[in-house]
């Protein structure tokens, strides 16, 4: 039973956890030996691995509610016709980890959770529809191990007026989080979050295929980020840079117009909800049949508590 809904406003004051599920599905899998199976000899590493983490921040942070967010496309259409190499050069999933994604949605349906996708779009995009919907007092906290999201920090205003966005980033595995605010972001990156776009388009990012501009590293794309407004008002002087460094903004005109339409997340698309009803005969089955006995009982506890 899917609920659609275009925009989801968390309750006022309530803090939500949004799991950026593909994303830590995969850090998952690469963290947790694949030696880890059920009783048919099914790798579960990731399952477990996600479930366990799940538990983990209920207990650490206490949140009012918990929603599991999963690409509908991991390589949307739109971006790639922006710009081909997007993503274009990702191996194939590893062997074992793709039949782990239906496992876990069983598990997450019949513990009664929510879970999210934004038809044709990454979760990257789910979450930005659903971290940009937030209310004034609403606390958001993004886990995942992909950067990109850090352009959605935004800190609350003090007299809890505003909502405030968070990104709870796995430095390593996914037991290991480093919390970033805005002072974070800029701490990190030199850029506050709202120019985080602006940077990540000029410096590039090799793991998404996204070479960013020739010759722009980390530290000049900061700096440039710093020095302009935006990049309309970076191009326009780019005669104020040495000669080379101006040649190469101008020969990167196209490649800064096609990134306006890759690198932002997108908050005005879509979404599918699913929640289903707890269901704890089901989830014990799923648990016995999966060797699952452990991180569900785990996050089960958790959820009681
Ligand atoms: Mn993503
Ligand atoms: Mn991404």
């Amino acid at each position: 039973m899917g609920q659609r809904a275009r925009r989801y406003r968390v309750g006022t004051m309530a803090h939500t956890l949004l799991l950026d599920t593909s994303s830590l599905t995969y850090r998952a899998f690469f963290a947790l030996p694949s030696s880890i199976t059920d009783g048919a000899g099914r790798p579960v590493n990731a399952v477990r691995g996600v479930l366990d983490m799940h538990a983990r921040l209920i207990v650490d942070h206490a949140p009012d509610t918990c929603v599991h967010v999963f690409d509908a496309d991991w390589r949307p259409d739109p971006r790639v016709a922006a710009y081909p190499g997007y993503k274009s050069q990702r191996p194939d999933d590893p062997e074992g980890l793709g039949e782990q994604f239906p496992l876990l949605r069983r598990v997450l349906d019949a513990l009664g959770l929510p879970r999210v996708e934004a038809p044709g779009w990454e979760a990257d995009d789910a979450i930005g529809v659903i971290a940009t919907g937030a209310g004034a007092g609403d606390r958001v906290d993004i886990v995942t191990g992909d950067r990109d999201l850090l352009q959605l920090v935004r800190d609350g205003d003090a007299d809890g007026s505003g909502p405030g966005v968070r990104v709870l980033y796995t430095v390593k595995g996914v037991s290991d989080l480093a919390v970033f605010d805005e002072a974070a972001v800029r701490a990190k990156y030199g850029v506050p979050p709202d120019r985080y776009v602006d940077f990540a388009i000029l410096r590039g990012d090799p793991s998404d295929g996204l070479p960013g501009v020739k010759g722009v590293g980390e530290k000049t794309a900061r700096d440039l980020v710093r020095r302009y407004p935006d990049l309309d008002a970076l191009l326009a002087a780019a005669g104020e840079q040495t000669p080379a460094l101006a040649r190469r903004l101008r020969e990167a005109g196209g490649y800064i117009a096609a990134m306006h339409q890759v690198v932002p997340v997108r908050c005005d698309v879509d979404l599918d909800w699913v929640t289903a009803e707890r269901d704890d005969a089901a989830l014990d089955a799923l648990a016995s049949a999966h060797s699952l006995e452990g991180p569900v009982g785990r996050l089960r506890d958790a959820l009681d508590a």
